[in-house]
């Protein structure tokens, strides 16, 4: 494994796809927003990065609440089906295989594993 300098990159990260104002997606209040990947975890948080698969979300509607993307599973796949529609919209359901390594569109047996 090789370990990039995070320098260079830093602060061109792309705009999300699913947002372009800053407002809460869920709530659309302006105050107390906080940057959310919409695909979490060590690898997918720079993959949601590169490919503006982010939002911005309250704190509440972030993790401050059990209705908060990393509290409520329904919340979290509520956006990641947004995210992967609007992905599609431009690129193959194969594009997006290749990057997350899971559909979450037509999933509904699937939501528990993981
Ligand atoms: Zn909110
Ligand atoms: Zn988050």
């Amino acid at each position: 494994m090789t370990s990039k300098k995070r320098s260079r990159r830093y602060g061109q990260m792309a705009k999300s796809i699913i947002q372009t104002d800053k407002t809460c997606f869920i709530c659309d209040t302006t105050t107390n927003l906080e940057k959310h990947h919409i695909f979490f975890g060590t690898a997918n948080r720079k993959i949601s990065d590169k490919h503006g698969f982010t939002v911005w979300l309250c704190h509440d509607h972030h993790t401050g609440s059990n209705i908060s993307a990393h509290r409520n599973r329904e919340v979290d796949l509520a956006l990641k089906r947004v995210c992967q529609t609007v992905y599609e919209l431009d690129h193959s359901r194969d594009d997006f295989m290749k990057l997350i390594g899971r559909n979450y569109l037509e999933v509904e047996d699937e939501i528990h594993n993981g």
